[in-house]
């Protein structure tokens, strides 16, 4: 870092911020039902940030010693030209300020992009696929296809993009196909990250206490057919991994319920109407489009940013039993990208 670098980003529990991910528009192609309600009404297009202004953003925390920006969504790949922006921030990697530029997507678009992902500097992406069943799939994206996600995580794979499969642990759903998960990541050489449901937004659908499966629970099935041996491995997220003896491969469980993962916590959010989250499962936000277009200049920006980085909270207090069955916080996880 030269003399002249701004201070980077501390929390007032000494966490250094390095790692930011942007929800790069609310909208999406499916409509998992954990996730999103089937008639979401989304945010009007005027008050969603420009590719510019994302960037902007973006490059305005890279200075601040961002390392690691992960663009999320909604579907990151549906929004118009976003290829534009990825190319865009490429840049970043390019230089060496940017670690690494990643996304999380649920597939459907990889066929068309995975090669110009590679190209601007994406190496490793991570792919949402709860079930290898076609008819489970659509009852759980309500119309999604399989036949094109499977085709485009090849697509990825064939571009040269390390993948890492997210699978949301739902009870009564998936829950007999996670030895068929873990054996065809195996297969394919992807790492496989199992996520607890997590109490964000109306789903308008079920009680989240019918699809809440605790990830104990689940480690203690794999463990009837798999050797788990413990792995330090981190990648900045908040996941703990085991390597699969069997299979060479990581089984990663990222764990708010049933183990609090908040005191390594090194990120924050931004939506795509610019509003930074310092934590997933708290209300507290900053708004950082006003001094975003306030000036041409970054001060405002940047002291908003700070400003932001100083009520960043200890953690979140997510909760999902008898009494506690609505949703922790009122948004939907589209809005922040998980
Ligand atoms: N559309 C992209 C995708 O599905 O990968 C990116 C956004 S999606 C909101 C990011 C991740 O959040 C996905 O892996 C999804 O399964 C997960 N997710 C969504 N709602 C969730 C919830 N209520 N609890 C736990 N994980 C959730
Ligand atoms: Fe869309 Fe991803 Fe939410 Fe599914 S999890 S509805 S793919 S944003």
């Amino acid at each position: 870092m030269t003399s002249e670098s701004p201070a980077p980003l501390i929390d007032p529990f000494g966490r250094a911020v390095q790692y930011l991910r942007v929800s790069v528009t609310d909208r999406c192609d499916l409509r998992c039902v954990y996730c999103m309600a089937e008639d979401m009404s989304f945010l009007p297009k005027a008050d969603v940030l420009t590719l510019e202004e994302i960037d902007r953003l973006c490059s305005a925390f890279v200075k601040l010693g961002t390392r690691k920006l992960r663009l999320t969504g909604g579907e990151p790949l549906v929004r118009r030209d976003v290829m534009q922006l990825i190319r865009a921030l490429g840049r970043h990697i390019a230089s060496g300020d940017l670690d690494e530029l990643t996304l999380t997507t649920n597939g459907t678009m990889l066929f068309k992009h995975a090669a110009g992902l590679y190209e601007a500097g994406v190496r490793r992406i991570n792919v949402s696929m709860d079930t290898l069943d076609p008819h489970k799939f659509q009852a759980i994206t309500r119309w999604g296809k399989l036949d094109k996600i499977l085709g485009g995580i090849q697509a990825a794979k064939d571009a040269g993009l390390k993948i890492k499969i997210n699978c949301v642990a739902l009870k009564g759903v998936n829950d007999d196909e996670i030895h068929r998960m873990v054996a065809w990541c195996g297969e394919q050489g992807f790492d496989l990250t199992f996520i607890e449901v997590m109490p964000m937004g109306d789903v308008g659908e079920g009680a989240r206490l019918d699809q809440y499966w605790p990830l104990t629970q689940l480690r203690a099935e794999l463990e009837t057919r798999w050797t788990l041996d413990e792995s330090d491995h981190r990648t900045g997220g908040p996941a703990r991994y085991v390597r699969v003896r069997e299979t060479g491969q990581r089984v990663g469980f990222i764990t708010p319920l049933t183990h609090n993962f908040c005191e390594s916590c090194n990120r924050v959010r931004l939506t795509c109407t610019g509003t930074l989250y310092m934590c997933l499962g708290q209300e507290d936000a900053a708004d950082l489009r006003t001094p975003l277009r306030m000036s041409d200049e970054d001060g405002p920006l940047i002291d908003a940013v700070r400003d932001a980085i100083t009520r960043k909270p200890k953690g979140h207090d997510f909760l999902i039993d008898r009494q506690h069955q609505g949703p922790a916080v009122p948004r939907h996880m589209s809005v922040t990208g998980g």
